[in-house]
């Protein structure tokens, strides 16, 4: 799903002293990108080749189980409220409102992620090698010698530093939470949340910018 091509870490500079836990999570997603980066260098070097580009979308629409972790939803709760604009947040608005479960990805603007930059982890290491993914295919289920493998280093490593924010602090139970996998019972599924109360969020916030001038 469109890996960055950069292992730089997302900055929001004037944000994040507001709210503490969005450094936290850039954090992990820098993570997890550089993990995702060092899979796909690993499996070029063994001769394969990226299918994943930029406006290559069908992975949005077809796949049904994608897991959102909390501080996730948080993340793209006020990155959509605060910061996409424009005929993008219109459109978003719509497909929020009238996002039903059996539709696509309801963030898939004009095939292109509209919280590219806040988009959960589990869509960051999802990357397909040598043959791009036909209409309604999940590559997970079809072929699944051809989806990346995330790194398990950088995949702990991610979540290592996102548990504080749950409240799980000593190293030795963030251990734990991963090691037995007890951090992903509390992951939701994407397609399954509640999008219409997020676009009513955006119509708040909206209505107050309006009314402070
Ligand atoms: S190749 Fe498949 S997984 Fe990669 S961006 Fe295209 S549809 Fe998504
Ligand atoms: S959040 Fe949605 S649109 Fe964005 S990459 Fe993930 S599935 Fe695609």
């Amino acid at each position: 799903m469109n890996p960055e091509n950069t292992t730089e870490r997302l900055s929001f500079p004037a944000d994040e002293p507001v709210h503490p836990w969005l450094s936290r999570l850039l954090e992990a997603y820098h993570i997890t990108d550089a993990g995702v980066c060092e899979g796909i260098r690993r499996e070029e070097l063994q001769g394969r080749k990226l299918a994943c580009s930029k406006g290559c979308a069908a992975c949005c629409r077809s796949h049904t189980t994608i897991p959102v972790y909390p501080l996730e939803l948080i993340g793209i709760s006020w990155y959509v409220t605060e910061k996409i604009r424009g005929s993008v947040r219109e459109q978003l608005h719509k497909q929020l409102l009238n996002y039903r479960d059996q539709d696509g990805c309801p963030f898939l603007v004009d095939e292109i992620c509209s919280i590219h930059e806040l988009r959960p982890m589990a869509c960051r290491q999802f990357n397909v090698f040598d043959t791009v993914c036909s209409e309604g295919e999940d590559a997970w289920y079809t072929r699944r010698k051809d989806v990346l493998t995330p790194l398990k280093e950088y995949t702990d490593r991610a979540f290592d530093v996102m548990l504080p924010f749950y409240g799980i602090e000593k190293k030795s139970e963030r251990r734990k939470v991963i090691r037995d996998g007890t951090i992903h019972g509390i992951a939701r599924v994407l397609k399954d949340c509640n999008w219409s109360s997020l676009a009513e969020k955006m119509t708040h916030h909206d209505s107050r910018l309006a009314n402070n001038g």
